[in-house]
């Protein structure tokens, strides 16, 4: 009987949390904590994406995914102040995820079928392409025009696996783990050409130690559909990760950080997805 009671307690404690994480059976799923005081949700990001994800040098982040994951982080009942970031590099996501190092990713994260028999995702949130950033001279301007050059990209991405599916057959491809070393190897001549989503192209031509050094092709080599990732089977959480983001997008919250984040590189989204709804 008495326990009972404290069971009934507890239950009515996690309603009024109005979060998963701060109910109990949950703590194997990662992202969070709700010991010590005060609730925490660990989410994954990327660190070193202009106008995406980005740790600056005094230890804040910005970015179009950062309000994304704090907008919906908000909406599951979390402060900024409860959120942990986590870098989460293109090839450690769906791991990320499994292990429960994160609640959700938000970290240009492409939804497809092969991520999906690993994790879940929530979105589609934004619609992104694959392109190509060569140096302002160069004479590359289309995807074939990568044979036989040297090319840079990320472990374990989509813009990675298209090279010498889609894109250029004999292009040498150099896999680093992060864009910013891409970057970093085209600026010296030791690539040809990096290639990922235009959004994250965009960020890069427009900081200022690169500006007026290189250029995006502006070849729409693939759709990239922006998913929130989950642990896979965490329906619920898919469901009020898709509100939230509907929620985002119909307040006008969607789009005021599309201005904010995208504006100063001057990249042309798309207009927001429909959530649920894939562009193959
Ligand atoms: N959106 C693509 C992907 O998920 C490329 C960008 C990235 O590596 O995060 O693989």
């Amino acid at each position: 009987m008495k326990l009972r009671k404290v069971t009934a307690a507890s239950a009515t404690v996690c309603v009024l949390a109005l979060t998963a994480t701060a109910c109990g059976g949950d703590n194997n799923n990662g992202g969070g904590s709700s010991s010590g005081g005060g609730k925490s949700i660990k989410i994954g990001i990327k660190y070193d994406q202009p106008g995406l994800g980005l740790k600056k040098p005094d230890g804040s982040f910005s970015g179009f995914d950062v309000d994304v994951a704090t907008y919906v982080a908000k909406q599951l009942g979390y402060k900024p102040n409860q959120i942990e970031w986590v870098e989460t590099k293109s090839a450690d996501r769906e791991n990320a995820l499994q292990r429960g190092d994160v609640k959700f990713i938000a970290a240009t994260y492409s939804i497809t079928p092969e991520r999906q028999q690993k994790v879940d995702f929530a979105g589609p949130y934004l619609l992104a392409h694959q392109d190509l950033l060569v140096k302002k001279d160069s004479d590359i301007t289309k995807g074939t025009d990568l044979n036989g050059k040297n090319l840079c990209s990320v472990t374990g991405s989509t813009s990675a696996q298209n090279v010498h599916k889609t894109i250029a057959p004999k292009a040498n491809l150099k896999e680093l783990s992060s864009y910013s070393e891409c970057v970093s190897a085209l600026q010296s001549g030791q690539v040809d050409a990096l290639t990922t989503d235009d959004s994250i192209l965009a960020g890069y031509a427009a900081q200022d130690q690169y500006k007026g050094q290189f250029k995006l092709a502006g070849l729409k080599l693939s759709n990239e559909n922006y998913g929130i990732g989950v642990k896979k089977g965490d329906t619920k959480l898919v469901d009020q990760i898709n509100k939230a983001l509907e929620k985002m997008e119909s307040d006008g919250s969607w789009e005021a950080a599309v201005k904010k984040n995208f504006g100063p590189a001057d990249y042309k989204n798309e207009p927001a997805p429909k959530i649920g709804q894939i562009v193959k």
